[in-house]
């Protein structure tokens, strides 16, 4: 007697996949809208232009554009090869059945239900590309507003600093009576 286990698609069925294509497109800089710079405006009403964080690389200066990925799930039909394995690696520990790269959560017997997916997809996606936007915008300002005020800071103490040396110095020049 053989043992037999039901699977959700058979090889050689046409069945409708949520694509995955994504492409990287380069947009104008949401922080300083490509003008490379941004101005911040203290406290005291001191208005300071600094070079863009959000569109500069590591050292290299604000390029006034960033890439960001799109994605653009849409149905796509096709024919499957066969099961080639399981495993419950499937969202919330679901059963997911594999044929070569084409995932069971992924697949559909109808065009419909695959298009609300993509949909879904592709709202879920645009959610998280937002989110992480943000989130670097506002990791960049923050630091961007700490090295300003940081040197600020760091050029009253010096000149601080200065004075009192220019005093000593001066008194040193000073001749005896
Ligand atoms: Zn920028």
């Amino acid at each position: 007697m053989t043992a037999t286990v039901e699977i959700p698609f058979a090889e050689g069925q046409e069945v409708w996949w949520a694509g995955n294509a994504s492409e990287k497109v380069t947009v104008e800089c949401p922080e300083c809208c490509g003008t490379r710079a941004i101005t911040m405006v203290k406290g005291n009403g001191e208005e300071v232009s600094l070079a863009c964080g959000m569109c500069s690389l590591g050292f290299d200066p604000p390029r006034g554009t960033i890439t960001e990925w799109v994605w653009n799930h849409a149905p796509q039909k096709l024919t499957l090869g066969p099961l080639t394995s399981v495993d419950n690696h499937g969202p919330d520990g679901a059963t997911r059945y594999c044929y070569g790269s084409f995932r069971s959560e992924d697949l559909f017997n109808n065009e419909g239900p695959c298009q609300l997916d993509c949909n879904r997809r592709n709202t879920e996606r645009a959610e998280q590309v937002e989110k992480q936007a943000i989130a670097r915008l506002e990791s960049k300002r923050s630091n961007l507003a700490h090295s300003a005020s940081y040197w600020a800071t760091q050029c009253r103490t010096i000149r601080e600093d200065l004075k009192r040396a220019e005093a000593r110095l001066a008194a040193c020049k000073k001749t005896p009576k």
